[in-house]
């Protein structure tokens, strides 16, 4: 087939296309191109001004973002500036709270010594003030004992003189025994004055008992004090320490065989007894007992009826103060007929709870 086209007069454009067998032409008049080129140059036209449009949008679009990104930037970096200097100002603020806080910790360390220095010396003056007291005991304790021994002593020198020597071995002996009695009394004052340890053991209450009794014997002794101790044959303990425990029960009995003085048939009724986890240990007499108004006093530090020079009004502060420590309670209350009654309940030593700690064996035993 083959094609010819060309433009008319009157402005339009002809095709002809005759088919390659039988040379026959066909002519097809075709519409003006004016418009067609006129329409491809404004779509050319709007297309460029839409892509151009578009692309000023992009741009002003990515302008836009720029700028945002750029103040995020700033934003950030300001903010990040601000919490540096935050951070600085903090650190700065911590290091002095840290060492505000070093040099409380340091003040309330040597505070803490200070008082426990202090709190052991009050101890200490505790247990003279009672040494004190037991003084006249103490010295007929070792007075007649001393008398005896010089007397023995010098019939012993006498009898050998004479030969008769089996007389002067009895008196020796007798020496020999009333040396060792007189050596368990200056055991029993080294046991009072030495200090308490720090870590708690199982201790035997009825030994801390007998350790005060032995102490008072004579006293007690002087003032027909009939003791009564109410506890079974079973060795209860106690997770204490031996020295202040011992030392809490000589204040108790010091205190009740002062409140009996001048009381008929006076009497000490001590006992103790477990009760769940604690044991309860309790010291009374008949004495005139303690006054509903001075049940708490009594344990206020310096608070004392008693006249100047017979009490120091310690004693029951330093008590307390030792039970506390030891985890345990010390009230005071009365009896039937408003004697009075001191009850000091402590945790129970559990053999099996505390087997590792501590061995019972040990500190039951007294010297
Ligand atoms: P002090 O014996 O030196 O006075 P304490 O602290 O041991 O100091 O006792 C304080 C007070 O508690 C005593 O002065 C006494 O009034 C009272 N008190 C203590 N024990 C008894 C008791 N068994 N009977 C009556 N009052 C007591």
């Amino acid at each position: 087939m083959t094609f010819t086209q060309g433009p008319l007069a009157d402005g339009r454009y002809f095709s002809q296309s005759q088919p390659l067998d039988d040379f026959g032409w066909d002519m097809h008049i075709l519409k003006p191109l004016t418009p067609v080129i006129r329409a491809q140059w404004f779509s050319a036209a709007f297309a460029g001004g839409f892509y151009g449009f578009a692309i000023l949008l992009g741009g002003i679009g990515w302008q836009r973002l720029r700028l945002r990104r750029e103040r995020e930037r700033r934003t950030l970096a300001r903010t990040r500036d601000q919490l540096e200097r935050n951070v600085e100002r903090r650190t700065r603020d911590l290091v002095e709270t840290n060492r505000r806080l070093s040099t409380e910790i340091d003040e309330r360390r040597r505070a803490e010594a200070n008082l426990r220095q202090t709190r052991d010396e009050l101890v200490q003056a505790a247990k003279l003030a009672v040494l004190g007291q037991l003084a006249a005991g103490i010295n007929h304790e070792l007075n007649q004992p001393l008398a005896a021994i010089q007397a023995y002593a010098e019939n012993a020198r006498r009898f050998i003189e004479r030969q008769r020597h089996q007389d002067a071995d009895h008196n020796l002996a007798q020496i020999i025994e009333l040396t060792g009695r007189m050596a368990e009394i200056s055991a029993q004052l080294r046991q009072f004055s030495r200090k308490s340890s720090e870590t708690l053991s199982a201790v035997s209450v009825a030994s801390c008992f007998d350790y005060a009794l032995r102490l008072f014997h004579s006293r007690l002794d002087n003032a027909g004090v009939q003791v009564e101790r109410h506890w079974g044959s079973e060795d209860i303990h106690v997770l204490a320490d031996t020295v202040r425990l011992e030392q809490v029960l000589v204040n108790l009995i010091g205190n009740a065989l002062q409140a009996m003085a001048g009381v008929r048939d006076p009497r000490l009724i001590l006992s103790f007894a477990a009760s769940g986890d604690n044991v309860k240990i309790e010291v009374g007499d008949n004495g005139p007992g303690i006054g509903d108004d001075n049940l708490e006093r009594v344990f206020e530090p310096f608070f004392t009826t008693k006249s100047r020079g017979s009490g120091l009004g310690l004693g029951l502060s330093i008590s307390s103060r030792i039970i506390d420590d030891l985890g345990g309670r010390l009230r005071a209350g009365h009896r039937q007929g408003g004697c009075a009654l001191f009850t000091i309940t402590l945790p129970l030593y559990h053999q099996a709870r505390w087997a590792d700690e501590a061995d019972p064996q040990e500190s039951s035993s007294h010297a």
